[in-house]
Order: structure tokens, then sequence, then C-alpha cells
């Protein structure tokens, strides 16, 4: 019979699958020596049979449970639901990645009406042990028998308004007893069934209840967002109890080793006099910071301390850590990566290796480039004053303006209309998640720095703001106030910067963001390891600037029919798309051609000499033109009123010729290099113009180096023929000019037929450009916009496709292209350069498989660059470290 439990001194820290992080590490902790109440830990793989077996724990895990139970009792010296010297355990759960608060814990498990006299006896602190008994019914009733927690605080609002309490520490002992037995009423007229008071019974059932909860809504949807997969199951783990609410020597608190959300080297964390558990998070009290535990509790303090920088050093990272304090003595209840900001991630990394505890790979490895993007939010412009309306902790960083919403629900809901919202609550629970995600910023009334809310959106890079107590918020009116005076209504736009705390009416103006020194650090760390290239997508001189400042070594792509729907050029380019005879046609590309010479030579100036790869114009001729219907309308209109003004006649002229153009299926129709084998003349004037532009750039001094483009092949003879009038172009411009141009000639990869004849289009090419936004919509036949708009999402959540082929990179079909591509290509050209240059090159997973694939570089948006280079690197990283071991393992 295999294992399936294990006691804390038989596990460790490497067996997180097995017993969940928060399994492991209470192992790890009691193997270092650390104050760990002693417990156990039932498998993951109990989840698992456990959802096989149709919801039942098999009988030989229950013995295995029951002994481990024995040996908890042998080592406590207490006994499980003795009269006299109760085992009191909590039930926690804890998958292998934490997903704090979305999972349900049950403390003070093992009490009922004997079991609470002794503990009364025992500790001679009656109050204590009622208020505990009562705590232990509330929460076992909420997880396990599923009784709305709002019954029980309903019934003690009332009580306490009867005694004319204000708080629950002015509650005796025997208001505690009243207190339970209107509690034991409300869970038999919900629950149909007396309190349970077998301890053994109240154990199983909560075991139950924990696994029961890894498939809870919150959870899942949790487990959606950070791309945990379901099937990893949650452990359980039985820990005998330590109280924090024994009086005012007894205290619990959480705590991280650097701060989350900067990054800064300091201890950082709250805690509560009196109070168990659950009460810091849940953010009904605000707590203390802990710097005030010096002055309150010395020598406990010192021992955290001492603590905390061994964990630390330990883990050799930052440390998320939950201590209870029982009678003036320190218990370690749990630790853990600390969860962090992409900022304080940056500066923790880069610190831990001036540090030196981590090396730089290491440090490379520790930050994921999807949270990077939070560091490319704009913030508000420094140079604004601020009027601020209240301040509260600042949780989460980042600026964000949106209306004011007061709940979760309605969030979501206005967040689908496309409406940007802030989402304000007295606090969150787990429950309130989906709101939090479809919101801009959260603000709370209540609640630290460690609260749910806090927690939550640092997770998912979002600003937050907590403990802003001068918000007196009315759920009911939908309003809150500051002070007497100011009144926010929902939907009223307010600001709010997560980074100080301030909460601002209306919009306030906001500036573009900047890299901070230690992420331009972690940058050139990067390069340092990578070998893939990063290029930027950019179509002007400004998005080239900000390619630069991000370290793009050169533009992948700049898209050239963008600089045509200038308000300026459209009627010229209308005049040359309108052209009845070729001298009209020719009349309008001259006016043209300065234009785009100018465009180029900007874009030249902004490279200084990096590679620019410029494609040629792309989009079918009717997107130049006005909307069909919208004519329509218009020329009906103008018959009716006057049947014979030239603007009419204009219309109609315009209008047959938008007839003309109509596509069935413009995206597969007369676009790309298509154009350029119909009206050459088209792509002869673009090719001028980089040539005229080079000419002139370098005369300034400045090194050019052009690659141009030609999109959408799929046959050998179009790059041929496309190839040659680029080259007759260069030839006259050369003649004109007396100067020779360096130049390359590549195309796009986008189209199947393209991949498949890679190597007869190899012939041709100078380089490979894979266009993977173009090969995913033709190698899977979807166009983008209608798929989806209409089917993808339901694809994706029905799990036909594991994620949108337009984010990630389809590897199986599209990537087998990309692949097939490269190496026909490099079957006749062996030096071939490639790269891609869909939006597939600013995402982690794909810009790993391009690597794989022996690409040179990819390309992406300019805001993108950043993180292409981390991806690159790790990329780099994580291959050596597999040959390695790979090496290793042929050794042995
Ligand atoms: P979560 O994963 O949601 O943080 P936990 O299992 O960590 O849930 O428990 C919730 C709270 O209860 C935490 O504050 C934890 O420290 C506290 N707690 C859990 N077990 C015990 C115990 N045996 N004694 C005292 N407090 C406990
Ligand atoms: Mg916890
Ligand atoms: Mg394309």
């Amino acid at each position: 019979m295999s294992k399936f439990v294990y006691m804390f001194d038989e596990g460790n820290s490497e067996m997180k699958e097995l017993l969940g992080g928060k399994g492991a590490n209470l192992a790890e902790m009691t193997r270092i020596g650390l104050p760990v109440p002693y417990g156990f830990t039932i498998s993951t793989e109990v989840c698992n049979s456990y959802y096989d077996m149709g919801k039942s724990i098999p009988t030989e895990i229950e013995f295995q449970i029951l002994d481990a139970l024995h040996r908890l009792e042998e080592k406590t010296g207490k006994k499980f639901g003795d009269p006299v010297n109760p085992l009191l355990v909590s039930v926690r759960s804890g998958a292998v990645f934490s997903m704090p608060g979305m999972m349900d814990t049950v403390l003070n498990l093992g009490m009922n009406d004997e079991t609470v006299k002794g503990m009364a006896k025992l500790t001679n602190n009656p109050r204590f042990a009622y208020d505990s008994y009562r705590r232990f019914i509330q929460m076992f009733s909420d997880v396990v028998l599923e009784i709305d927690g709002f019954y029980f605080e309903q019934f003690l609002e009332e009580i306490r308004e009867q005694k004319g309490y204000s708080s629950d520490p002015e509650m005796t002992a025997d208001d505690w007893q009243e207190v339970i037995k209107g509690y034991k009423d409300i869970v038999k007229k919900h629950a149909r069934k007396d309190f349970p008071q077998n301890p053994k019974e109240q154990l199983f059932l909560s075991v139950h209840a924990v696994f029961d909860s890894w498939n809870n809504q919150r959870a899942i949807v949790y487990r959606r967002l950070q791309r945990i997969p379901g099937h990893l199951g949650t452990a359980v783990n039985i820990q005998s109890m330590v109280f924090g609410n024994m009086g005012n020597d007894s205290g619990t608190g959480v705590a991280f080793t650097r701060n989350p959300s900067s990054g800064e080297r300091k201890l950082y964390g709250e805690y509560l006099i009196n109070a168990q558990g659950e009460d810091v998070v849940a953010g009904i009290r605000t707590p203390k910071p802990i710097s005030t535990l010096q002055d309150e509790m010395p020598e406990v303090y010192e021992q955290f301390v001492e603590t905390y920088q061994l964990l630390e050093g330990h883990y050799r990272d930052m440390q998320d850590i939950e201590f209870t304090v029982e009678r003036g003595k320190l218990f370690i209840l749990q630790t853990r990566a600390g969860k962090r900001t992409a900022q304080a991630a940056i500066r923790i990394a880069v610190e831990l290796v001036e540090e030196q505890v981590i090396s730089k790979k290491e440090a490379l490895l520790r930050v994921d480039p999807d949270q990077l993007n939070q560091l490319l939010h704009r913030r508000i412009d420094d140079s604004y004053e601020r009027k601020p309306l209240a301040k509260g902790l600042p949780a989460s960083p980042g600026a964000a303006t949106g209306q004011v919403v007061f709940d979760a629900d309605e969030a979501e809901l206005l967040a689908k209309e496309g409406k940007q919202v802030i989402l304000v609550r007295p606090e969150t629970t787990p429950d309130d998640i989906h709101g939090m995600v479809a919101a801009q910023a959260t603000v709370t009334s209540r609640g630290g720095m460690t609260s749910h809310a806090a927690v939550v959106a640092r997770g998912m890079g979002k600003a937050c703001i907590c403990g802003c107590e001068l918000l007196k918020i009315d759920l009911k009116t939908k309003q809150f106030k500051v002070g007497d005076v100011v009144v926010v209504n929902q939907g009223d736009m307010i600001t709010v910067d997560g980074s100080t705390g301030e909460i601002m009416l209306g919009e306030i103006p906001m500036i573009e963001p900047q890299l901070s020194d230690e992420f331009q650090l972690l940058l050139t760390w990067a390069d340092e390891e990578r070998e893939l290239g990063v290029r930027a997508n950019a179509d002007n001189p400004e998005d080239a600037k900000k390619a630069l400042e991000f370290g793009a070594a050169g533009i992948g792509l700049c898209r050239t029919e963008h600089m045509f729907m200038d308000a300026t050029r459209i009627p010229i380019v209308q005049e040359m798309i309108l052209a009845e005879t070729y001298g009209e046609r020719e009349a309008a590309l001259k006016k043209l051609l300065p234009m785009q010479q100018g465009d180029f030579e900007g874009i030249f100036e902004a490279m200084w000499g990096n590679p620019v790869t410029i494609r040629l114009l792309d989009p079918p001729l009717h997107e130049f033109l006005p909307d069909k219907e919208e004519l329509l309308v218009e020329v009906t209109k103008l018959q009716m009123s006057d049947s014979d003004s030239d603007e009419l006649k204009e219309k109609e002229q315009l209008l047959r010729k938008v007839r003309q153009l109509h596509e069935f299926n413009p995206m597969l129709g007369h676009r790309g290099c298509r154009l350029g084998m119909i009206h050459p003349e088209i792509y002869v004037m673009q090719a001028k113009a980089i040539f005229y532009a080079i000419a002139n750039v370098k005369e300034k001094g400045i090194e050019v180096k052009p690659e141009i483009m030609i999109p959408l092949v799929g046959h050998v003879n179009e790059l041929k023929e496309m190839r040659e009038l680029v080259m007759k172009a260069s030839l006259q411009v050369a003649a004109e000019t007396g100067q020779q141009y360096d130049y390359s000639i590549g195309t796009m990869i986008e189209i199947p037929r393209a991949a498949l004849t890679a190597d007869q289009i190899a012939r041709e090419a100078d380089f490979f450009s894979f266009g993977t936004n173009d090969l995913t919509q033709t190698t899977f036949g979807y166009s983008r916009d209608d798929a989806e708009g209409k089917f993808l999402q339901s694809y994706i959540e029905s799990k036909v496709l594991p994620e949108n082929p337009f984010a990630i990179l389809d590897q199986e079909g599209v990537g087998k292209l990309v692949e097939m591509g490269v190496k026909l290509g490099r079957q006749t050209k062996p030096g071939l350069k490639t790269g891609i240059c869909g939006e597939h090159g600013g995402e982690k997973s794909s810009i790993q498989f391009c690597y794989d694939a022996g690409l040179d570089y990819v390309s992406c948006s300019p805001y993108r660059v950043p993180l292409a280079r981390l991806a690159a690197a790790q990329a780099t990283i994580k291959n050596k470290q597999e040959q390695e071991t790979n090496e290793l393992q042929a050794q042995i």
C-alpha cells in the first residue's frame, strides 16, 4: 500500500507536488527546527482519488489518516475529543501553486459541548474557550455545511445590540455561550441536523469540504487566470492549533520579508493583538504595522526577525510568512515565496544578485515576462498638481481612471460594455475576484496591505488602494462620502494612484512609462544571455524611437499602409485608386512619392543605422475608400434633392469604383504582392521613395540598412517578379542620384504554400519573415475578426482549442509550417536570415518556440520589446539547463 499521509517531519520543500506548497514548506520548516505546530499532510493524490471515487476517500487512506492523527496525539500529549485535555486542529487546504484565500480552511476543529468545558478549565479562560467554539461553529457551517455566514453575523449583531456593546472584546464568556446556543439553532434550521459533536466526524467532513473547495467557483476562476492546471489537486494539512486569541499577550500576523509592492529590502507586515488566523487577511479590523510589535512584544519581535531572516536565506527568495503568538510564544504557520508586483520582482531579483544570494541567470528566471507590461503602463504626469480626495494604503502600484462601481457583478457587466471601472468596496472577499479582474483598479475602505484585495490585485498587476478609512461607503445608496462634503456616486469618474494611495476626482493627465534603473540592468543581463535578436514593429519615427529606447535592434516590420491613412493623404490615395488612365494614376503617385520618401527618411534617421524592414503595400485598395453602405445613403440623398450636381457625379463615380473593388473575401482577395503584380506602379513608387530616402539620409552621414519585404507571396514567381521590379527602381534612382545602395529583398511567409515551397522561394529571397497573424488565419482557415467575434471564445471555453491561436502561437500546426519554412529555406540558402513579425513575437511561449525553431529574431510592438528580451534570455537559459541535464543523464 502506498503512502498517502505524511507527518510534518517526513517531508521537505522538494515535495510540493505531493504535499502542496503549504504542506511541503510546513515540513521543511519543521525539518530546520522552526517552531511549527505539529501535524500531517494528506497528499494531493488523495484529492484525485476522491474525485475518481465519486467524492469519497478510500478506506485504506482513512486508516492512514487515523493513524497519523494518533501520532499527532502522542506528540502533543493531547487527545482528540478528550474532555480534559482536548486536541484541537486546523484543517487547511494547500495546492502545489499557492492560491491565497481561494480554498477553505477550518480552525479550532475538535471543539464540542464537552471539550469546550475542558478548554475553559485548562486555560482558566472560559471567555477564550467559548469564543473559539463559536468561531468554529461559524467556520465549519460556512465551509462544510454551506450555511451563509450572514445568518451568524446577523445574530451576533443582534446580541451585541441587546447588550449595548460596540465591539466583540466586550463580550463575556456567558455572552458567547448565548451566541453558541443561537448558532446551533441556526445550524439546525438551515442544515436540518444538529451541529456534529463527534470530532472524527467533524474532521472527515472538513477534509471532504477542502477537496470540494478545489472546484469551487472562485478557485476555478483563479486557476484559469493563473494558468494552473485543474488536475493537480489540493493537499490537506491537519495541524494542531495555536491560539492568537488568548488575550493581550497573544496575536496573529502576516509579514513579507521585503516590500511586495516596491521590492524594498525591509520587513513589511501587519498583526492584530488578541485575534485568530483569518482576522488579519479578512480586513475586518485594520491591523497594526509590524514595527509596533517591537514595542508591544520586544522579545517576540526579536525572535521573529531572526526567523524571517533565516527563512529568506534558506529559500533564497522573498517570503510571505504567517505567524501566531500564543501567550508570548511565537509560532510560524506558513511560509511561501511572496506574491509581488513586477516592480518588486525586478528589484528583489537584482538586489539578491547584489547580495550574492542568487546568480544573474537565476535572477533572470525569477521575473515573469508576462508581468512586465505592468511596468509599461502609463502613470500620472509628474507636473500635474494633485488634489487628492483621500489617501489610503498604497497596496499595488499603477494609475487608473474609471467610473466608480460598488459591486463586483456590476463591474463585470460594465467592463463587458467596454467601460473602464474602479471597484470600490468596504473590503473584498474571494467572491469578488471577477469584479477585480474586470476593474482597472480596486479601492477598499478597510483592511491592510496584506488583505485579500491587496494580495489579489498585486497578483494581477492591477492598481489597488486599501484601508482608505476616510471613505464612508454606502452600498445601499451606491455612493461614498469623504468627510461630510464630498459625495461620489456610482458612475462618477475617479483616478487612483496605487503607488501613493491617493484617490482623485475626475480624469487626470497621464504620461508614458520609462524603464527603472534596475529594470535596465536586468535587461542588460538578459542581453548577455540571449541568442535571439529582438526587433520592433514600428510604422513611424516616434514608435521607432520608443523601440530603440526599449532596446530593439532594428525594425522587423514597418507597415506602409498606415502612412496612407493620414487625413491629408487619403484624398490623393483615392485619386490614385480612382484614376481611369495610366496618366492620371502616375500623376497621383507623383504626389504621393515625396510624402512616402519623407516617412522613410524619418524612420531611417530615428533608427541610426539599425536594420529596417519595410513591407510594401499590403491591404486591399477598398480599405482606402469610404464604406459602401454609407456612400449609397449619401448618393440616394443627393439624388432626391438635386439630381445634377457635381458632388453627386463624384459620389456616383466613387460608388462605382467601390462596387468594382468589392470582394467577397478581402482577406483572401486582391492584396499583398497581388497588388504589386497588377498595379506595379504602386510598388515602383514605394521602392523609389525608399531609395531616394536612403540617398538623402546617407548624405547626412547616417547609416541605413533597408530590407524591402514583399507581402503575401504564395508562389516563387510572384517574388521573382517583384524582386526584379524593386531592383529596376533601385538602378533608376542610382542613375539619377549617382549613389550605390546596399539593401536586401525578402518576403513574408504567411501563406501555407509559401512555407511548403520555401526552398523555391528562398532562391529569390534574402530573408524570410514569418507573418504569423496571417499564417494563423490561412492555416486554420479562420478570418480573425470573424473567429474572435463569433466562435473562438466558445472553442476555448469548451477546450476544442487550448488557447486563442492569435495570441499564443499554435505550435503543432502553424508552428510546424514555421519550422518547415526555416528548414527548407536554409536548404537552399544556408545562412538565410529568418524572423517573425506577428503579434506572437511578443509572447513568451511563442518566443521560446521561435528560439527552438532556429529563428534569428522576433519582432513585436515597441512596448513588448523588454518582455521579448527577457523571454529570449529565459529561452536560452532553459535550453542550456536542459542540455546539461541530458548530458548528465547520458553519462550515467
Ligand atoms: P490560506 O491558504 O487561505 O491562507 P490557511 O490554511 O493558511 O489559509 O489558514 C487561514 C488562517 O488560519 C491563517 O491566518 C493561518 O495562519 C491560520 N491558521 C491555520 N492553521 C492554524 C493553526 N493550526 N493554529 C493557528 N492558526 C492557524
Ligand atoms: Mg495562509
Ligand atoms: Mg500579412
